[in-house]
């Protein structure tokens, strides 16, 4: 298949599904990792589609949903100062922190501009001399090579007026954490694809063989996502638990050099506190201290917030995979993506804006042969 639309293809998906239900002879819980995946799966009704011995649980893969309420409220307090412009991605904008969000720290003033790319938000620092430019840096492996290269760039043309609010997290560890935990049902991954295209897939055989999970490197379009399932399923029926790369067209074993060399130029590997989750060792980036001129925690000293979780919340839950997002009581009630608690809801990878715009709830599954897989 050359074209994106064949991914799309629903003989195809049809044939795939017949696969896996000729597959399946008990109940599996397989845990997508990536939210781009899950708002896949949601959009196209997969999860409803696949035999009910196939369970789907949405994981922890939503860059925004993850970054901590603790870093939310030093971006507002940084944006909030009047030598500052503030950078973010537009997603970012309606997250909300403790008291507001940059949305509401925009409109008491406050320079908050959406910026496409970090470089956007470089540019804006050469152009800008006398204010402070800062980027806010967040997500997993995909956006921190970029970001790396952003900061590399701005040191190597003494950008000084630029800095970076980094809150970079890693997969593996997060996997780790996940199957460590007392709750956790999850008995195989499908892995992020582009996650691998930057890391490749050294980091999995350790976790799959310490866990015994299979885990499979999995794209994003319908057909990715079943061929990820079937595969998943059919190494838990035979008893097997290795890394399997199902998105070859994207993935190579060693990933992308270039950028992991870039990630180790400008950051090192810290502890980091997940949104909902708690600190997870050695899971994300920091700065690295070469690079300490452009740490906007750093320069602007935003540490030691007091900040406040909104009780009604349950998107620590929804991260870990232990509820849906229906099932929190404020979903679609007090909890909407125009009034959202949780960055789960606001977020374009998020699991319950999935659940929210595409999920028609209280509906019965509909046959497979009425139902449209694109
Ligand atoms: S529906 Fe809203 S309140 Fe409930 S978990 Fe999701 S983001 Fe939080």
């Amino acid at each position: 298949m050359k074209y994106l639309d064949e991914f799309q293809n629903p003989e195809l998906a049809r044939r795939l599904l017949g696969e896996i239900r000729a597959t399946v002879t008990r109940p599996w819980a397989l845990m997508e990792v990536c939210g781009g995946q899950t708002h896949t799966i949601i959009r196209h009704g997969i999860d409803q589609l696949l035999p009910e011995e196939v369970e789907l649980i949405h994981g922890p893969g939503c860059p925004v949903c993850v970054t901590p309420l603790a870093v939310i409220d030093q971006a507002l307090e940084i944006a909030a100062r009047p030598e500052v412009i503030f950078c973010s991605f537009g997603d970012m904008l309606r997250v909300p922190g403790t008291d507001r969000d940059l949305f509401r720290v925009r409109g008491e003033g406050g320079d908050v501009r959406v910026v496409y790319s970090p470089l956007d938000a470089l540019k804006i620092a050469q152009q800008n001399p006398h204010r402070e430019v800062v980027f806010f840096g967040i997500g997993f492996e995909t956006t921190a090579p970029p970001n790396a290269m952003t900061v590399y760039q701005a040191r190597k043309l003494g950008i000084g007026n630029f800095s970076m609010l980094v809150s970079h997290v890693r997969v593996p560890p997060a996997i780790e954490a996940i199957m460590t935990s007392s709750s956790c049902r999850v008995q195989g991954f499908l892995a992020a694809g582009h996650v691998c295209s930057v890391m490749g897939t050294d980091e999995y055989p350790a976790l799959a063989d310490r866990f015994r999970v299979p885990i499979v490197v999995t794209g994003f379009e319908p057909l990715d996502i079943l061929e990820g399932i079937r595969r998943t399923v059919r190494q838990l029926e035979r008893g097997e638990h290795t890394v399997d790369n199902a998105y070859p067209r994207a993935v190579r074993p060693d990933g992308n050099p270039a950028a992991r060399a870039m990630l180790a130029d400008v950051f090192e590997v810290t502890d980091r506190s997940w949104r909902g989750i708690g600190t997870i060792p050695a899971s994300g980036w920091r700065l690295s201290d070469r690079y300490r001129d452009h740490d906007a925690e750093h320069r602007f000293s935003v540490g030691g917030i007091t900040t406040r979780e909104p009780a009604a919340c349950r998107s620590g839950e929804v991260l870990q995979g232990l509820i849906k997002p229906h099932e929190c009581e404020a979903f679609g009630t007090t909890c909407t993506p125009r009034t959202p608690l949780g960055a789960t809801m606001v977020s374009s990878e998020g699991a319950c804006a999935a659940y929210y715009l595409y999920r028609r709830l209280g509906s019965t599954p509909i046959p497979l042969e009425a139902t449209p897989v694109v």
